[in-house]
């Protein structure tokens, strides 16, 4: 289970609208499954069809939610076109099976987020909490 403020939810939703038809990338920060940090990062791929961190932003990230006691605990990306499922390539990337992969759908307009949990090439689903 991973759990959302609402404000930071709104946030990561306007970032995945501002970069579309970009799939827009970031990472969020909390304990124990609690967001309580956001961190929009660029795609430097620049592409509506995968994602990649700028290692810079990233360590970036990694040292700012150290330095509040906390860690990276989710990274989200869009799929401005596609469903919010893992594409068989966020499945081969994903490197650490626990931290949570957001996925936010802007596909036909219908805004949706989902999160993952990704382990051994197999994606399996986990209750999102918006609070
Ligand atoms: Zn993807």
């Amino acid at each position: 289970m991973i759990a959302i403020p609402h404000p930071i939810y709104d946030a990561i939703i306007a970032h995945a609208q501002k970069d579309a038809p970009i799939e827009a990338c970031g990472y969020l920060g909390g304990v124990n499954g609690e967001v309580k940090l956001h961190y929009p990062m660029t795609n430097v791929d620049a592409s509506a069809e995968h994602f990649s961190f700028d290692p810079q932003e990233q360590f970036a990230a990694f040292k700012e939610a150290s330095a509040q006691k906390m860690r990276l605990i989710a990274c989200y990306h869009s799929h401005p076109a596609t469903p919010a499922r893992p594409s068989q390539e966020d499945i081969r990337l994903a490197y650490d099976p626990n931290i949570s992969y957001l996925i936010v759908s802007l596909k036909d307009g219908e805004i949706s987020l989902k999160s993952f949990k990704i382990k051994g090439g197999e994606a399996t689903p986990e209750e999102v909490q918006i609070v």
